[in-house]
């Protein structure tokens, strides 16, 4: 296989590169900054290193490599059909994620997350999952790295979506409805009701608690966090190289955030480029007008999760309390985003923007009728603004070199597409007041700057 070639061998971390640090995470319960030692219950230290690392390149293992190989380097494509229905004289280039085995980027980071923990002796891994997306990619590196699985899936979907519950169990992975009663943390929410639909915070607060009771278990986290988003960055460095063979340098780059890191994975690479050579490349965060976290929410302190167990980050977010509504892209309904994506968007480096689901859905079956791929619900998101500037840029009589991140294909979501042909599906607006309730019980916010609800 020629494109071979492109196999990344190095991560890249845009820390060595932002004209600041981030801010550092703080204990959750004293609120003073954090040490590696608070985390080295929940996470190995390899990825608490990263975590706070200023190296700009950092060797994939090579036993990481090879199973990367499996998938990767994943096609970057252009979209010339779409091209020519949209009559644009921009180039719409795509960076196909759905190419890996579980259809998403987040075997990026399961994996070498699994390596890490199976190199420092744990067994055993807990993890939350709300659609799915997540627990499959690592109940797949689980099978691969002989690690045993748990995960607590969001009883809802559980329920609601037995596909990727099957997928993480054909991979050998067990998978819980959560609030169980295996935990402390689910038992109490059981005590008040025992129907809970459950949510992604009392998922997590159920798989930190096992992790934090066994020194041969750990917590993984799929999104959000530094060491995350470097291992995302293989997606940008095969890009880097992709685009050069196209003879093409993007003048946008453009990726849909749920806690941002498939955004940050394609982004990141390019971004430190434009720092380090003076480049005018924009940076496009597209994100739900449901879950508005970045448009619509505080630059502030805030907890990973409802009950506050895990360590306080400056980021975007809509408060650690609130719930989004059910809108179908399930991988875009967190509260917060990623620090370094967040702190990129306050220097001005980052473009944040949302839609509603319907034009994202209206926009996925441009793609899928011109292209032939069925994108995830949270794909839509980027594949509507790759659109919108290609419609723009048309307008405008440019040719614009547009690349955006295909995060995944949407072969287990069809039950959206089956809800969205049927005119079933309706548009959310900003759920102000319930923002702002959420907003209230943050420590560190500046009270005035609560939208009043
Ligand atoms: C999980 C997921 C997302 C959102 O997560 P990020 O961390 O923001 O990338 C987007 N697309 C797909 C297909 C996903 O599975």
């Amino acid at each position: 296989m020629s494109d071979k070639k492109f196999l990344s061998k190095e991560w890249y971390n845009i820390m060595a590169d932002l004209p600041e640090p981030p801010a550092p995470a703080l204990h959750p319960l004293n609120h003073t900054p954090l040490t590696p030692n608070d985390l080295a219950a929940l996470f190995p230290m390899a990825c608490i290193e990263q975590e706070v690392s200023t190296e700009r390149y950092i060797p994939i293992p090579e036993e990481v490599q090879e199973i990367y190989a499996l998938w990767r380097p994943t096609p970057l494509r252009r979209a010339r059909r779409l091209e020519k229905a949209l009559d644009t004289p921009a180039h719409i280039y795509y960076k196909y994620e759905g190419a890996s085995p579980v259809g998403s980027h987040k075997p990026n980071t399961a994996v070498p997350q699994a390596y890490y923990n199976k190199i420092e002796g744990i067994n055993r891994l807990t993890t939350e999952t709300g659609a799915g997306q997540w627990g499959s990619a690592l109940a797949m590196a689980g099978a691969f790295l002989d690690i045993d699985v748990q995960v607590y899936m969001v009883k809802a979907s559980y329920d609601l979506k037995p596909g990727r519950r099957l997928v993480m169990q054909s991979f050998g992975a067990r998978c819980t409805p959560s609030p169980s009663n295996e935990t402390a943390s689910g038992r109490a929410i059981l005590a008040q009701d025992p129907d809970s639909p459950g949510s992604l915070g009392i998922a997590i607060s159920e798989a930190v608690e096992l992790a934090m009771q066994d020194p041969e278990t750990k917590y993984s986290l799929g999104s959000v966090l530094n060491h995350v988003l470097i291992h995302q960055s293989v997606i940008g460095e095969e890009a880097l190289q992709q685009m050069e063979e196209h003879g093409a340098y993007p003048d946008v780059v453009i990726g849909c955030v749920g806690g941002g890191s498939n955004f940050g994975g394609i982004a990141f690479p390019f971004l430190g480029e434009r720092l380090r050579e003076n480049k005018q490349t924009r940076f496009v965060a597209v994100e739900p007008a449901a879950c508005p976290k970045i448009t619509k929410g505080a630059y502030t302190y805030d907890y990973g999760d409802t009950a506050k167990l895990t360590p306080m980050m400056k980021m975007h977010t809509l408060g650690h309390s609130f719930v989004p509504p059910a809108i179908h892209a399930g991988g875009l309904r967190y509260h917060g985003m990623a620090p370094l994506v967040s702190l990129a968007t306050e220097l001005g480096l980052v473009e944040a923007r949302a839609y509603p689901q319907l034009s994202c859905f209206d926009a996925a079956l441009q793609f899928t009728r011109t292209e032939g791929i069925i994108p995830a619900p949270e794909t839509s998101h980027a594949i509507r603004a790759a659109i919108d500037e290609a419609l723009d840029a048309k307008e405008k009589g440019e040719e614009r070199v547009i690349l955006f991140n295909f995060s995944g294909h949407g072969f287990l979501d069809l039950t959206s597409y089956q809800a969205y042909l049927g005119g079933e599906l309706q548009n959310y607006d900003y759920p102000e007041s319930k923002v702002a309730e959420a907003l209230r019980d943050l420590p560190f916010l500046d009270k005035a700057a609560i939208p009043v609800g």
